[in-house]
């Protein structure tokens, strides 16, 4: 198209554009046409912009036809400006009219590919909860800082001193015996109970009135079976004041017994030993399983034994510094575990440590 559009301008003779102007507009009609069948090839916009500069750009045939502006005569230069206006306006509209088409329907395609299915079902977040020994233990620890108990903790790692010989524990007595005791040498063990905070909040204390904590915690054993486990967590008791009598520590422990298992539960306390309490009781709450009738749980005995407690023996007391004639008080030490066992229907302490989702799902 291009050279046929050369030829007439090399043959066109001055002043002879108006006579033929209509073979020339004829012959850009063509090269319209063309325009327009390469535009109508185009799939994309980089195709079109690739037609644009066929047409239009530096090299292409819009700039080459204005170049004849030199080689026609003044008179004549208006027409072709017309006549190249023409084409030029008329292939750059369509044109651009087919970019925006293509423009707007690749827009819509990504705005549908990026929409977002609102009626698909959510990916559910997990959220954690309490392990059930935490459970057991925060309610305790509300339960009593409720009625004005400071916690307090105390050595997972512990002087053989305060671990025995300030709990009164004899140097004879079986409870220091090796099997049951990690040492880890002659003066330090793992803890074998929570007491030693007993004597260490005395220390700190003393001669200050009350004595008022819990104190809960890890402690370690050679033990392992289904009842016992070689490290279980106890909770241990302490009020020192004057005035305190078995009394309020039998108030005291049934208000735990019915704030943990319930209102209608009982307990009862027997004559025990501990070497740091005296007079000391073993403490069963009577079983939720029977009503007290019997059953496997209670070993038919109607009563489940919870907890060790007594009066501070007054040596204990004297070995703080607190004169036993002037104070008295009460302590009593639960197992964590023994609780939860209890409260949760749990009969293999090791359920509690084998971090098994099927079972923590319960609680
Ligand atoms: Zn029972």
């Amino acid at each position: 198209m291009l050279e046929k559009i050369k030829k007439f301008f090399e043959n066109l003779e001055t002043d002879s554009l108006e006579k033929q102007s209509n073979f020339l507009k004829n012959l850009l009609n063509q090269a319209k046409e063309e325009g327009k069948a390469d535009i109508a090839k185009g799939n994309t916009v980089d195709d079109l912009k690739t037609v644009q500069t066929k047409y239009f750009g530096k090299k292409g045939l819009v700039p080459d036809l204005m170049r004849y502006m030199g080689k026609v005569s003044n008179k004549d230069k208006p027409l072709l400006g017309k006549i190249i206006h023409e084409f030029k306006t008329d292939l750059e509209n369509h044109l651009n009219q087919i970019i925006a088409d293509i423009e707007k329907a690749e827009n819509n395609a990504k705005l549908e590919a990026e929409k977002i299915d609102i009626t698909l079902p959510g990916t559910n977040t997990k959220i954690g909860h309490k392990h059930p020994l935490t459970i057991v233990e925060d309610q305790i620890k509300e339960i009593f800082t409720n009625i004005g108990y400071t916690v307090v903790e105390g050595y997972e790692i512990e002087e053989d001193y305060y671990n025995f010989e300030r709990l009164n524990i004899p140097k004879d007595h079986p409870a220091r015996e090796m099997q049951d005791t990690f040492y880890l040498n002659e003066d330090v063990v793992l803890r074998t109970h929570t007491s030693p905070v007993q004597a260490r909040i005395m220390d700190k204390l003393c001669p200050t009135l009350p004595v008022k904590v819990i104190a809960p915690g890890k402690v370690f054993r050679r033990d392992d079976d289904a009842t016992h486990s070689p490290m279980f967590h106890q909770i241990e008791g302490l009020i020192v004041d004057k005035n305190i009598t078995f009394a309020d520590l039998k108030g005291t422990l049934l208000h735990l017994v019915q704030s943990v298992f319930g209102e209608e539960r009982e307990i009862r306390l027997r004559p025990s030993f501990f070497p740091f309490t005296e007079p000391s009781a073993e403490v069963d709450v009577s079983c939720g399983n029977c009503n007290q009738e019997g059953c496997r749980v209670c070993g038919y005995t109607g009563w489940l034994e919870i907890l060790g407690s007594g009066m501070v023996h007054p040596k204990v007391l004297e070995m703080a510094g607190y004169d036993p004639k002037e104070v008295s008080g009460f302590a009593f030490g639960l197992g964590i575990e023994r609780i939860a066992m209890l409260k949760y229907g749990i009969d293999d302490m090791r359920l509690l440590f084998d971090n098994d989702l099927r079972f923590l799902e319960q609680f």
